[in-house]
């Protein structure tokens, strides 16, 4: 299958808790398709994921944070370890783009510093080559000739977070946009409109509302923006594993959705279809 995205975090940043029957990773998501390789956010031990998975995570290259809290933003341990791999296999010193909000290069460099106090290149020899791509509200990236990448502003973290959502637009018109994190908002309806997969943050309970604090979704307003938006598959994630899936499916289903629904766990490996 060459058109899929790997799930590598499906759950949210605390883990253990006792109505948490299965343990789901923090956020990650390897999404691969037309010769697009791209890790969507990128948790605490992404590499041991991947390498699990027996994928390289030396080879990827293109790496996409919708926002800066540390379920999402721990590129610079993927870089570190990265970099070193492929020293130690001799191969030719990591290139990585990572696109991202503004501020994105200072606060990575900001996490960077904080471990070593010399250059990269100072410690390890020549390291890599690092891209920093950072998008204001609708800004573009094109990933190849074919597709580009377009960031939007959504509302979270009682709207302090500076955070985007992302619509990825492929060569063949095929449409994956990912929420991040999000509340409902302008952003996100736009980052989803048309999308062939929205793949879907739903973290907040059944019956719980957070749109105006945390800026979460519940599976409702999940259902409700995923119907506003004309979306063709959607896929809810970044759930803390309290409510029952069938409980979730029921919820999209009373926030007009009516097409088709897949509740994410770690490690599905998804068609893009
Ligand atoms: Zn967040
Ligand atoms: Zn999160």
């Amino acid at each position: 299958m060459k058109e899929k995205l790997t799930v590598l975090g499906s759950g949210v940043g605390v883990h253990g808790l006792p109505y948490q029957k299965e343990l789901r990773y923090p956020p990650g998501y390897l999404l691969e398709k037309d010769g697009i390789r791209i890790l969507l956010d990128c948790s605490e031990g992404m590499d041991t994921r991947l390498t699990s998975l027996g994928i390289d995570y030396g080879s990827i290259h293109t790496v996409f944070i919708s926002h800066f809290h540390p379920d999402h933003f721990q590129v610079a341990n993927l870089v570190f370890s990265s970099a070193l791999k492929r020293r130690h296999e001799n191969k030719s010193p990591l290139k990585m783009r990572i696109i991202g909000p503004i501020g994105l290069e200072k606060n990575f460099w900001a996490i960077w510093n904080m471990w070593w106090k010399s250059s990269p290149n100072s410690i390890f020899g020549t390291l890599a080559d690092l891209e920093f791509v950072e998008l204001s509200d609708k800004d573009t990236n094109r990933l190849n000739d074919q597709a580009k990448l377009t960031g939007y502003s959504v509302w979270h973290d009682h709207g302090k977070a500076t955070a985007l959502a992302v619509k990825i637009e492929f060569g063949d018109g095929f449409i994956f946009s990912y929420s991040g994190d999000s509340s409902v908002c302008d952003g996100l309806v736009e980052a989803a409109t048309n999308a062939n997969i929205f793949l879907c943050e739903a973290s907040v309970h059944i019956g719980e509302d957070k749109t105006k604090e945390s800026g979460h979704l519940n599976p409702f307003q999940a259902g409700q923006v995923a119907a506003q938006s004309g979306v063709g598959n959607l896929w809810l994630t970044h759930y803390w594993g309290k409510d029952k899936e069938k409980q979730m499916i029921d919820e999209v289903r009373k926030g007009g959705f009516k097409d088709n629904v897949h509740i994410a766990r770690d490690f599905d490996v998804l068609p893009l279809k």
